[in-house]
């Protein structure tokens, strides 16, 4: 037919967006939409930091895709995208081939491990439904060998390596659960030890000093030992080397330092740095007028000049304007720009602490954690309205 065919790879939150706006702009039979996706749930990756420390279900961290489109007018396809060929208009499925007009690449960013010997093959990452399942198995693991093996203090001593976001709340998650855990395990809370290693001078580079210094004194209180200004040399099966090769003995070593693009976009052939692609204001890929790139794999850069950090919140927005463009690339209208509208960061500490900047305000304590919660809510409210906000929401 002649029904142009719009492929979407990835339903995380660029994917999701770019699909959910198709889906209410197309006209019927104006486009054939497809999203593929490894699995067939969405997962909320900002919330991740709860079910790898334990404090909350990963049930609550996701959402089937059934759920979230009108599957009459999007076809889902639960796939693996193994290759993307541009030069074909094509996409290589693990299990089949699909082609299209036009492409949206959505499939989210991996970990960029610097090259630091070891981090990839004995660190785990906070990445998805199933490698967090993995973290919160694994520690409570250890809490199991520990009293089998009371001498190897290495079980109990946890490593999160790099203090950006990611790191910082995960840290305040697993904070939280150590008492519990120590509790469930009849052991001494003085027996874990909690490590946070970031070689940036800073922790949460960027973020404002004054709640910087505030989350730290908070984690510190919770038990948290900062490790600020010290790379990690090398990760091993027995811990990590950190500044000029102490050694920190550990079972587990939670990685947090960094995000890169997809390998799949670099072995398609478009140019990129730590595996982005700088987009055009429109969001295509250079050179392609047909392929759209949001999210963790698009790079950016603010008025200053800047680049923006990867975040589900830019990655929403992306999608919003991709699926403008694509309907009126169909309909031969104008392309609109994409301009980001910054609604402010939030960054929990755990259980009722939080820090963050919104509506041009800084924020600490209770009341940013109740704004971490509105904001889940309103994203739970964009995606699948009031019945999502009901099932999935955390109030308190
Ligand atoms: P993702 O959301 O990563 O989704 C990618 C999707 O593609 C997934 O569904 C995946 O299964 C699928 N996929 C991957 N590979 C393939 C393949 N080969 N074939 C098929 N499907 C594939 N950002 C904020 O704005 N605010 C926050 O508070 C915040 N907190 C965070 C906390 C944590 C613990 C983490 C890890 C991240 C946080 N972020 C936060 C960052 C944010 O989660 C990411 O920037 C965002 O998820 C990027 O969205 P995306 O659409 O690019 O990809």
């Amino acid at each position: 037919s002649n029904i142009p065919k719009i492929v979407i790879l990835g339903a995380g939150y660029g994917g999701i967006l770019t699909a959910l706006r198709l889906q209410k702009e197309l006209n019927y039979n104006e486009a054939d939409v497809t999203l593929v996706n490894k699995h067939d749930y969405h997962y909320f990756t900002t919330h991740l930091h709860m079910p790898a420390a334990g404090t909350d279900n990963p049930e609550n961290a996701r959402v089937g895709i059934s759920k979230l489109i009108d599957e009459f007018k999007i076809d889902f396809v639960k796939s693996t995208v193994v290759q993307i060929r541009p030069q074909d208009k094509k996409v290589i499925l693990e299990d089949g081939t699909l082609s299209y007009d036009y492409l949206v690449i959505g499939v989210g960013g991996e970990p960029e491990t610097f090259g630091i010997p070891g981090m990839i093959e004995n660190a785990m990452n906070i990445r998805s439904i199933n490698s967090v399942r993995l973290i919160r198995e694994h520690i409570e693991y250890q809490f199991a060998r520990y009293k089998r093996e009371p001498h190897r203090t290495d079980y109990l001593t946890f490593v999160v390596g790099g203090a950006g976001f990611t790191g910082i709340e995960f840290i305040g998650e697993l904070a939280d659960r150590i008492p519990e855990l120590c509790k469930q395990f009849d052991i001494d809370p003085a027996n874990v030890k909690l490590y946070n290693i970031e070689a940036a001078p800073t922790a949460l580079p960027g973020f404002d000093p004054e709640l910087v210094e505030y989350a730290m004194e908070v984690l510190s209180k919770k038990g948290v030992t900062f490790k600020i200004g010290t790379a990690i040399k090398e990760c091993t099966p027995d811990g990590v080397i950190v500044g000029e090769g102490e050694e920190i003995r550990s079972q587990t070593v939670i990685w947090t330092g960094g995000i890169r693009g997809n390998r799949l976009i670099e072995e398609a052939g478009f140019e990129t740095m730590r595996g982005r692609v700088k987009v055009d204001e429109f969001l295509r890929a250079p050179g392609h007028e047909n392929i759209y790139i949001v999210g963790d794999n698009s790079l950016m850069f603010n008025p200053e000049g800047r680049p923006y950090p990867p975040t589900a919140q830019i990655a929403m927005q992306q999608g919003v304007t991709c699926a403008h463009n694509l309907v009126a690339s169909i309909r031969n209208q104008p392309l609109k720009g994409f301009e980001f509208k910054n609604k402010g960061t939030v960054a929990s500490l755990g259980k009722g602490e939080a820090i963050g900047i919104a509506f041009g305000k800084k924020y600490k304590g209770r009341f940013a954690a109740l704004l971490k919660i509105a904001i889940d809510l309103r994203y739970l409210f964009i995606i699948g309205g009031i019945p999502l906000v009901l099932r999935k929401g955390k109030f308190l």
